[in-house]
């Protein structure tokens, strides 16, 4: 229900122009059929996406006789959800938590994507199911990075280890995995720093830190998350294929989907880089993140 609340931006902006194009069109023609691939590539699900919804649709259309607006956006959305779940098979959106070890998290993302705020809302939820978290200031580089990691520990009410501003991260993560081992935590959820601008740096960084985490525990990390920006639209596309390079990306974190129209963005993401969307974000408060879900998400584009 929240999903749904949180889309509602989403949601209208994009069936606003979804309803545009029902009323401009008194039938559903070719012209139709280009101007829903336009709508549909502005709202960024991805070219190819565009081109094999509109071209599957307009059989669907011919064979279902589909001539209602209604119609049309049910062939729709039906096209949208299987497109997504086409590789659901191969594909896990459940963050791999260990049942009875310690489970290593990271995070990567460029800054203001909503790194920091989303490890929050994370801790919390998990502290509040009863785990107990523990979280790693390792992105050293930016002075206000702690910081902000050790206002949402507070928030979540959850520890944050931390070390130097301008210090080695890693050694950020050795010491938080100590304490972790020590106070028999669940989960520890580590920021570090996503500077694409230098990317053989950021890739040494993340290994260092791997390498670190693996002494300790050898099927960790556990999970490797990227947090995109998803009112970015397209540029969230291309720090996701930049990180791809940099790392192994194990799901994605989609935040402030409730302010954009550019929730396609999603399914390109899926369909271009077979990345699975873990979690999405709708707001700024604490309790604003959740599981990702396909068929609620598509067909609340629409209503
Ligand atoms: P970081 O630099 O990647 O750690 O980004 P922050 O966590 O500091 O977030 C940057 C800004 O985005 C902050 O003002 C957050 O409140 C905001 N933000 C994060 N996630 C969301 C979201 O899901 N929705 C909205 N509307 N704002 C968000």
């Amino acid at each position: 229900e929240k999903m749904t609340k949180g889309l509602k931006k989403t949601r209208r902006s994009f069936s606003q122009v979804f309803n545009e194009l029902m009323a401009n069109f008194r039938r559903v023609d070719e012209d139709f059929f280009e101007e829903l691939e336009e709508t549909l590539i502005t709202a960024d699900v991805g070219f190819e996406t565009a081109m094999k919804i509109t071209d599957e649709l307009r059989q669907e259309v011919k064979l279902q006789n589909a001539k209602k607006s209604s119609d049309v956006q049910r062939v729709i959305v039906e096209k949208l959800v299987a497109s997504y779940e086409e590789q659901e098979e191969i594909e896990n959106n459940e963050l791999n938590i260990k049942k009875n070890d310690l489970t290593v998290i990271l995070f990567v993302g460029v800054n203001g994507v909503g790194k920091t705020t989303s490890i929050g809302k994370l801790a919390n939820q998990y502290r509040l199911e009863g785990k107990k978290v523990l979280m790693a200031a390792a992105d050293t580089f930016r002075a206000g990075a702690i910081d902000q990691l050790v206002v949402w520990g507070e928030r979540a009410q959850v520890e944050v280890v931390r070390g130097n501003a301008g210090g080695d991260p890693a050694a950020v993560v050795f010491d938080a995995i100590e304490k972790a081992k020590e106070q028999e935590a669940d989960i520890l959820f580590v920021d570090t720093a996503g500077r694409l601008q230098n990317k053989v740096n950021l890739m040494k960084e993340l290994e260092k830190i791997k390498r670190v985490i693996q002494r300790e525990i050898p099927d960790a990390p556990h999970e490797v998350l990227l947090v995109l920006d998803a009112t970015t639209g397209q540029n969230a596309m291309v720090q996701a294929k930049q990180f791809k390079e940099v790392t192994d990306v194990t799901g994605l974190v989609l935040t402030k989907l409730d302010g954009t129209a550019k929730g396609g963005i999603v399914l390109a993401i899926r369909n271009e880089l077979h990345i699975p969307v873990k979690l999405v974000g709708l707001g700024e408060g604490i309790n604003d993140l959740q599981a990702f879900k396909p068929q609620e998400y598509v067909t609340g584009l629409f209503s």
